[in-house]
């Protein structure tokens, strides 16, 4: 809960065709320049985002709780149950049988599994495999200031690290810090003191950043991990979101994919004659671009953490632009 998330303009774009993001705009800032700096904080390149992605939408920073709050409308006539797992799927060519963790069965015409990295409906229908490993930590947090008068989102750039940080709504920012580094348990005690010493020769911005926060448990800690499956559905079992394709968090579209996919999918199921016509062009849809994201986020980490940083800053002066938008462009018609 106390992260931000970067709903990016193909993700608003979605939110707008299911009226939900005129809502999620106001509950968070938009976001006009996407910067990349040295570990001082001096800007090597910046990249116009309206100019980038056109009328797709805004490009909308926003805390995840309150994200959350402007998309319940949307599901204000549905019947959602919290606090209750699926734990068991069965299924023949016309139904699929689902158990659930408070002792409760359905049986659907269909099950969607957007049940996350460690998804129990991909498990239970098309593979056991477990994430991998990225071999990197973060670490991130909400603080209530816009350090230095911040106005773009910046990624500030160290030796085998960088700190990103995002102006919010209501003058507050979320930061994230990366670290190539194995992962490893950091305990809640002390980790607040560990991440302002990790980060103590980024810049005045980044500090002011870290000594507004006040609390260990203002900042969350976990490993990054990614998962690639080869089939995303089987039968009446499709699967959207990271329990298909969970990326490296690089550029920041993890979300934005889940909402395409969610999007698609019900443009194909209202159109097609069958159900495994309405999931084979789901699948054929959504991988070119979703592996496209994968690549790049994967590719991008490499470049900004894992190189000799002189050489890193000078491409990024010359061509940081050029490759931001090269990057993001396959992504600006709709999917
Ligand atoms: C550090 C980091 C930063 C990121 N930043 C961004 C960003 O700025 N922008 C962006 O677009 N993306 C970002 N992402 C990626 C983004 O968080 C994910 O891609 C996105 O949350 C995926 O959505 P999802 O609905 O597929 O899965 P999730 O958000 O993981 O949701 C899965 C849901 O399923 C529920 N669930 C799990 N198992 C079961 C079960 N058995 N039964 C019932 N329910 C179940 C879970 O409780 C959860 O609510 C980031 C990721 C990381 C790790």
């Amino acid at each position: 809960m106390g992260a931000g998330f970067l709903i990016q303009p193909n993700g608003m774009r979605m939110l707008r065709s299911l009226g939900l993001a005129a809502g999620v705009e106001n509950a968070g800032a938009v976001v006009r320049r996407w910067q990349f700096c040295n570990e001082q904080g001096d800007v090597l390149s910046e990249t116009d985002l309206e100019a980038l992605w056109g009328d797709a939408g805004p490009c909308v920073g926003i805390e995840r709780p309150e994200l959350q709050r402007a998309l319940l409308p949307g599901v204000a006539d549905l019947r959602c149950r919290l606090g209750t797992s699926l734990i068991s799927l069965e299924q023949n060519d016309r139904r699929v049988l689902v158990g659930f963790s408070d002792g409760s069965t359905g049986d659907y015409d269909l099950v969607v599994g957007a049940d996350g990295i460690r998804s129990t409906v991909r498990a239970l229908t098309l593979t056991t495999a477990a994430p991998s490993d990225l071999g990197a930590m973060n670490w991130r947090s909400i603080a209530p200031i816009h350090p230095a008068g911040l106005s773009a989102l910046q990624i500030h750039l160290g030796e085998y690290c960088l700190f990103g940080l995002v102006p919010m709504g209501a003058g507050r920012t979320y930061g994230f810090a990366y670290a190539l580094e194995q992962r490893f348990h950091d305990p809640l005690e002390g980790r607040l003191q560990r991440v302002r010493n990790r980060f103590a020769s980024f810049g005045e911005r980044v500090q002011q950043y870290l000594a507004s926060l006040e609390r260990d448990h203002q900042v969350i800690c976990s490993a990054m991990e990614w998962m690639a499956c080869e089939k995303w559905y089987s039968g009446r079992v499709v699967l959207v979101g990271d329990a298909a394709h969970a990326s490296s968090p690089m550029m920041g579209q993890g979300g934005c994919m889940a909402m395409e996919d969610a999007c698609v999918l019900a443009e194909e199921m209202s159109g097609a004659a069958t159900v495994e016509s309405a999931l084979a062009s789901y699948v054929s849809r959504r991988a070119p671009r979703v592996k496209w994201v994968q690549h790049q986020s994967m590719k991008l980490a490499e470049n900004l953490t894992a190189g000799p940083s002189a050489v890193r800053n000078a491409a990024l002066r010359e061509h940081g632009n050029e490759a931001m938008r090269a990057r993001f462009g396959p992504l600006v018609p709709a999917p």
